[in-house]
């Protein structure tokens, strides 16, 4: 199927997940994410309309961006090894994968411009997944005032492999009430209005829960 074809797909479903929480379709961006996809897909997507483009590895990043440009929105969405930090820091516009502070370090002494940081939280507690714990991230942006080239946008989350709604449903949450604790400290460095949250199989769910970007990869841009 046509990425074009997909799309409207996906936005049809986001349209009726907004629309039962009276959230406009304006109030969430798509991330095609396309690490599993050619550069050629990813191409298609944009020539759809895409705008925001995820990638989970350095390299993929990087020979995705050589054949789109800087236009699009480039995100950077999975665990980021420190020492690869400076081959993406002047190509990214979003890092959504900030979980600890020797990285915060290297985006700090690498980039030349603020970059926006999600910070990662495992929510569900699984040993397979990156992010802090959630009792762990309020001190964690504490810690950030000094970092001056970073500017926490918001919170991300995988949420569990599972169908179970209420399991989905449960961590979503979880992850928007933490946002809503980091938001209303005010912090000039750390707005934190963004919920990462929602993927192929749970998107429309996250929407449901307040996800401001949802990062789709199969459902969008598989082949
Ligand atoms: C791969 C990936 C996605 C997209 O996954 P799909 O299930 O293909 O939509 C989203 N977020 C992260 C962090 C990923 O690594």
């Amino acid at each position: 199927m046509k990425v074009q074809e997909k799309l409207a797909l996906i936005e049809e479903q986001i349209q009726t997940a907004c629309n039962k929480n009276n959230r406009d379709l304006s109030e969430v961006a798509i991330i095609a994410v396309t690490k599993y996809v050619s550069t050629d897909r990813a191409k298609e997507a944009w020539d759809a309309g895409i705008t925001h483009f995820g990638e989970n590895r350095p390299e993929g990043l990087l020979e995705k961006q050589e054949l789109l440009g800087d236009k699009p929105n480039w995100h950077f969405i999975g665990s980021l090894q420190t020492r690869k930090v400076k081959m993406i820091i002047d190509k990214v516009d979003y890092i959504h994968s900030l979980d600890r502070l020797s990285l915060a370090e290297e985006i700090q002494k690498r980039a030349e411009k603020q970059i926006k940081c999600f910070v990662q939280v495992n929510v569900s507690g699984e040993d397979s997944k990156h992010g802090l714990e959630p009792n762990e991230v309020v001190d964690f942006i504490h810690t950030l005032k000094s970092y001056d080239h970073i500017v926490v946008v918001g919170l991300m989350t995988m949420a569990p492999n599972t169908t179970n709604e209420d399991v989905l449903r449960d961590c979503f949450r979880s992850l928007r009430s933490l946002k809503d604790q980091v938001e209303q400290l005010q912090l000039d460095y750390a707005p934190c209005h963004e919920l990462s949250m929602g993927m192929s199989n749970d998107f429309t769910i996250a929407i449901e829960e307040g996800a401001t970007m949802v990062r789709i990869g199969t459902a969008l841009v598989g082949e």
